[in-house]
């Protein structure tokens, strides 16, 4: 392994990506940085079809050999609304639409579910996709449930509406370094890395 792409364009994962893959010893760039821009049609059904979409995307732009192209998936499932929004966390009442609406509703479609009932997770799907074709995919989550106001200022996205009990506070109320210890995502970079070096020790 020479390389690895990234398919995002999103800085803040980047930082994320180099701190958990660096050890690795091998040079880490955005897509933007491997000079690949192509529009992506997330049409899986599920966080891990979507990774493995993006990441095949990417790979068909790249001649070079050896190199890994990873991609990402993630979102959040709400038990007591039959796990949306899922996959179209993003999409949720359209691309546009503030979180801090997209927030609101979700507390408003829970109004009167006891805390029991109001279990959610973030889901992380990360792909690899290899010169040869061959893709792996790892998965991890972050449990917790949804409060009963939105709290905090860090992170992004549904953060602060998703509370754990460990720290009984929201994610965005929780420092970058522990919400990378606790995240999906951190858990599903983690494990790809141990993958990743396996497959190089071999
Ligand atoms: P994507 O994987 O970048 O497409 O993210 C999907 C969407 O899931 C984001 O836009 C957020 O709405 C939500 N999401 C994923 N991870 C997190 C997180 O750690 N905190 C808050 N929202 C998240």
């Amino acid at each position: 392994m020479k390389k690895i792409i990234f398919a995002t364009g999103n800085q803040g994962k980047m930082a994320e990506i180099r701190s958990i893959l660096s050890g690795l010893g091998v040079e880490i760039l955005s897509m933007k940085e491997a000079g690949i821009d192509t529009e992506i049609i997330e049409n899986g059904k599920t966080f891990e079809e979507n990774a493995v979409i993006k990441a095949r995307a990417v790979a068909s732009k790249v001649c070079e050999k050896d190199v890994v192209i990873l991609a990402d998936d993630s979102g959040l499932e709400v038990d007591y609304l039959n796990k949306e929004p899922g996959i179209y966390s993003a999409r949720y009442m359209g691309e546009d639409t503030s979180y801090e609406t997209k927030n609101q509703n979700i507390i408003d479609r829970l109004n009167g579910v006891p805390k029991e009932k109001r279990t959610a997770r973030f889901v992380c799907a990360i792909a690899a996709v290899f010169s040869n074709g061959k893709a792996c995919v790892t998965r991890e989550t972050m449990e917790g449930y949804i409060g009963w106001e939105p709290a905090g200022k860090n992170g992004f996205g549904y953060d602060p509406i998703f509370y754990i009990d460990e720290y009984q506070c929201s994610t965005a109320e929780l420092s970058m370094e522990i919400k990378n210890q606790l995240s999906h995502r951190g858990k599903a970079l983690r494990a790809m890395k141990e993958k990743l070096a396996n497959r190089a020790n071999r």
